[in-house]
């Protein structure tokens, strides 16, 4: 199917000539691009831009998704006119701004993107200057300097995404050679990977991404740099990089995602605890992380609700045990030093990672429902059911047993007693007998310390 749609198009002899200052044109002969099938919002911005005098095209993502006939997750236009001068054409413009100031225009739930061509920040005229827009290690701090088409399309990150579609001519402009690389399926950084990455490390997470996203390889350039500066990762704001992390595991692909990471060691720099105990603990912390990554690709295919709180539980969950029993030892009892334990957990993580509070009091009440679900006697099994968070502790509970703990069939008695009709339900609560802990102090600590046992008497990871 590629290849047809490119058929016309000559693939490029040299490495180097992913870096160009004229653009290959594709006309609407050569591409299986059209104009109606993008958002008529978007081609009518372009269109209104481009009326006004302005250069004005689509770019980006949209490009890329529909060249390989995916649906775009949103529409972005690049422009010559400045922000101000967007918003001088449309009543429903706002200027949004953090790193870079950017234009939102609203039609009703839609939002389009629209942003100034920008260049990258020459790095020898930054030298002698008192505001360096990069840090020591080459780290761009601020790129707000607009710049022409050509340094627009070099700023950006894979060829890839350096792709200018004009809806009013149907043409494609190509700087970067980015659709040979769509053709042959690579990711490939515009201009010197280490350079670029050192620039900004977050491209290392986004090469990773779109491998995963669209089912591309790394181009071997690319990819070579990665392992040894994936600890720059450490230096990015952390509320930064929660975003990405979302944009990694909550786009329909975090298994994939998830084993890249861990291949290109981008892994440890975002989930230090987590990375520890897939060295310590190596097949159960995968199998319960991955389990977790499947299922959530798996709801986001079906449409269905995803809460990124499940999501950090699971990947956090396997680093808990160890400083459990390393608070225990220092005397502390059982459930204090789980309550300890978590607590730690969580705000180490949040130093790398800005998980706001409205996930992190549900990842916490997702583990204290692992320690109540074994204690079901009386009315405490009705109780727990009605409790919001009971799903979420319930399915992490099938997690854990899915990655090998052994809970003594705790998972099982709850999916029965769900169905249970209320006779059903007093009796399975009679037959609990003696067998449950009603003070609760020991089942899930004997029980989680008796899967450590078991995985270790077994071999697997040790
Ligand atoms: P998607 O929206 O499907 O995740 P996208 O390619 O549109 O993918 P965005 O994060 O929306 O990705 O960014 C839009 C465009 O901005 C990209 O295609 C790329 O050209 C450019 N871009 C984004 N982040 C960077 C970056 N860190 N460095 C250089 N260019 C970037
Ligand atoms: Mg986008």
């Amino acid at each position: 199917m590629l290849k047809k749609l490119f058929q016309s198009f000559r693939s490029p002899s040299r490495r180097t000539q992913h870096k160009r200052s004229t653009p290959e044109v594709l006309n609407s002969s050569q591409h299986s691009l059209q104009k109606a099938q993008f958002s008529r919002y978007a081609v009518n911005i372009v269109e209104r831009l481009q009326n006004a005098g302005y250069q004005a095209y689509l770019v980006g993502g949209c490009v890329r998704d529909m060249l390989l006939n995916i649906t775009p997750k949103d529409f972005d236009v690049a422009t010559s006119a400045t922000p101000e001068q967007i918003r001088a054409e449309f009543r429903n413009a706002r200027i949004i701004g953090r790193r870079f100031k950017l234009v939102h225009i609203h039609f009703g739930r839609e939002i389009i993107e629209v942003a100034t061509f920008r260049a990258n920040h020459p790095q020898d005229e930054d030298e002698d200057s008192n505001q360096s827009s990069r840090n020591e290690s080459g780290r761009i701090l601020r790129d707000n300097v607009y710049g022409t088409l050509e340094d627009d399309a070099q700023r950006r990150d894979f060829t890839i995404n350096a792709l200018y579609y004009d809806p009013v001519s149907e043409r494609i402009l190509d700087y970067a050679n980015g659709v040979h690389d769509i053709r042959n399926r690579l990711v490939r950084l515009i201009g010197d990977p280490t350079q670029r990455y050192q620039e900004d490390p977050v491209r290392m997470l986004r090469a990773v991404r779109f491998a995963a996203k669209l089912d591309f390889g790394i181009e071997k350039h690319t990819v070579a740099p990665i392992r040894k500066l994936a600890p720059m990762l450490r230096e990015i704001p952390s509320a930064r990089l929660f975003e990405e992390v979302l944009k990694l595991f909550l786009s329909g692909y975090a298994a994939d995602t998830f084993e890249m990471l861990v291949d290109l060691q981008l892994f440890d720099p975002l989930f230090p605890a987590s990375f520890e105990a897939l060295e310590h603990n190596p097949t159960y912390t995968h199998t319960l992380i991955s389990e977790a990554l499947i299922n959530t690709d798996l709801r986001i295919q079906q449409n269905k609700p995803v809460t990124p709180a499940f999501l950090f539980a699971a990947l956090l969950w396997p680093a808990l045990p160890g400083r459990v029993l390393h608070l225990q030892a220092r005397g502390m009892p059982p459930i204090p030093a789980m309550q300890e334990a978590a607590h730690e957990l969580i705000s180490e993580q949040c130093q790398r990672i800005a998980i706001p509070k409205r996930f992190t009091l549900p990842i916490r009440e997702i583990w204290d429902m692992q320690e109540r679900l074994p204690r079901r006697s009386g009315k405490r099994a009705d109780l727990l059911l009605d409790n919001p968070r009971f799903r979420a502790g319930y399915d992490f509970l099938l997690l854990r047993e899915n990655a090998g703990e052994q809970t003594e069939g705790l998972g099982e008695w709850w999916t029965d007693y769900q169905d249970a009709n209320d006779a059903g339900r007093r009796d399975m609560i009679r037959d609990l007998g003696s067998k449950d802990d009603a003070t609760g102090s020991g089942p899930r600590k004997r029980r989680r310390s008796t899967a450590g046992k078991r995985k270790r008497s077994a071999g697997s990871d040790e």
